[in-house]
């Protein structure tokens, strides 16, 4: 059977792979600790699944307007405006199912066949996806670990140009958790005034983040806001990854194109889930807070106990629940890496060259499970390791 060519380049997440095979182990008996999956280990929040009950009690089932309802779309709005500095109109907000169309039909709106597209690497598998599928021209720029894992700007110097339509940024990012610095996010805001190109700014993890000062975005710097798509969310932040709830903050006529989008393809997001969403914005955020301090530690634990592993070298993210580290010196590709500590000390991880030919060499381990869990796996990968390091060296 062939299908259409536009669809031939698509791959499934390399986190579903990897978890299709522990399973399998699992069926044998064996127990896996699961390392893989992107997703936040704790329920959503209370009050904000009782908004989402209490909503489909009171009858809140039908059709909302393509873009989100009005209410949400100014909480929002609001939100968004504070943590940003901004002034952000409601009629520049789009809510959608989840993030990912947010990251999509803002990317369908906006690249013409053969436009260029500048996005990190490693990266987020959908934006290499969105944007053959737009017909645009994938153009990778290489984290630099050294740079703590934010753009290679002199990769970037190099690309960009006359001919690049969109500059995707992640910050913090999946899969390495790193944070861009605002000196860099000042350069590409230059650049996309010189060269007159937009930027996505997707945002999902930026209020999962350890720094003091917060994560800076790129649309707060002068003038961005008016080729800036800010994309976010409610999986990461409230635990909400499948409730489906997400928006992007975009100039209004974006807004209006990327709505007709919506309106043909998903139509709406459910009505419940965006009152849900209501709540869980307006409501109190000390859990939000909490789960992040949890984070840090395991993140703490996770990055000192793969430090303590002979061969492997892991920087400390400043953001998100991932940490990305160096398996170069065992001089086995990361695919090779991640079923050898899959298959024999039991725990699930994802290779580097997954998110990208840049994440060659590198590991991604979620710290979203607990710290008993986060220190028996590292106990079993070092155990394993060990073992393979002599046989490299021997
Ligand atoms: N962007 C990044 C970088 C992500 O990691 C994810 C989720 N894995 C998304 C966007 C999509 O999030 P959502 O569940 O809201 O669609």
């Amino acid at each position: 059977m062939s299908y259409a060519s536009r669809t031939s380049h698509l791959k499934p997440e390399g986190a579903y792979q990897v978890l299709a095979r522990a399973h399998e182990l699992e069926a044998s008996g064996r127990k896996i600790i699961h390392l893989e999956i992107g997703q936040p280990d704790y329920e959503t929040f209370d009050n904000i699944r009782l908004a989402g009950i209490r909503a489909i009690a009171e009858g809140h089932t039908r059709y909302t307007p393509p873009i989100g309802m009005r209410s949400l779309r100014e909480v929002i709005a609001e939100d968004a405006g504070k943590r940003h500095g901004l002034q952000i109109h409601p009629d520049q907000v789009v809510v959608s199912p989840g993030a990912k169309p947010n990251l999509f039909f803002p990317a369908l709106a906006l690249i013409e066949p053969g436009d260029e597209v500048i996005y990190p690497d490693p990266g987020f598998p959908t934006y290499e996806a969105m944007i053959r599928l737009a017909g645009g021209i994938p153009v990778p720029v290489p984290l630099r670990e050294e740079n703590g894992f934010s753009f290679d700007l002199d990769v970037f110097y190099r690309l960009a140009g006359e001919q690049t339509r969109l500059v995707i940024l992640n910050s913090p990012s999946n899969p390495t958790g790193g944070v861009m610095p605002l000196v860099d996010l000042k350069e590409i805001a230059a650049a996309a005034h010189k060269y007159n190109f937009w930027v996505m700014s997707d945002e999902i993890y930026s209020r999962v983040a350890y720094c003091q000062a917060g994560v800076p975005s790129i649309a707060s710097l002068p003038g961005m806001m008016d080729r800036t798509i800010i994309v976010d969310g409610f999986s990461k932040t409230y635990a909400m990854t499948g409730w489906r709830l997400g928006y992007g903050i975009m100039p209004k006529s974006l807004a209006q194109v990327v709505q007709l989008l919506l309106t043909h393809s998903v139509g709406c997001t459910a009505n419940f889930v965006q009152i849900a969403g209501i709540e869980a914005l307006t409501g109190p955020q000390d859990q939000v807070e909490a789960v992040v301090a949890e984070y840090q530690k395991r993140r703490d634990a996770m990055v000192d106990g793969l430090n303590a592993i002979d061969g492997i070298t892991c920087r400390c993210p400043q953001g998100a629940f991932y940490v990305f580290p160096n398996i170069k010196s065992f001089g086995i590709s990361s695919s090779e890496m991640a079923d050898f500590i899959l298959e024999k000390a039991s725990v699930a991880v994802l290779p580097g060259s997954s998110f990208g030919k840049y994440g060659e060499g590198y590991l991604r381990l979620t710290y979203s499970n607990s710290i008993e869990n986060i220190l028996q796996a590292i106990q079993q990968i070092g155990d394993v390791l060990s073992e393979q390091l002599q046989v490299v060296r021997n």
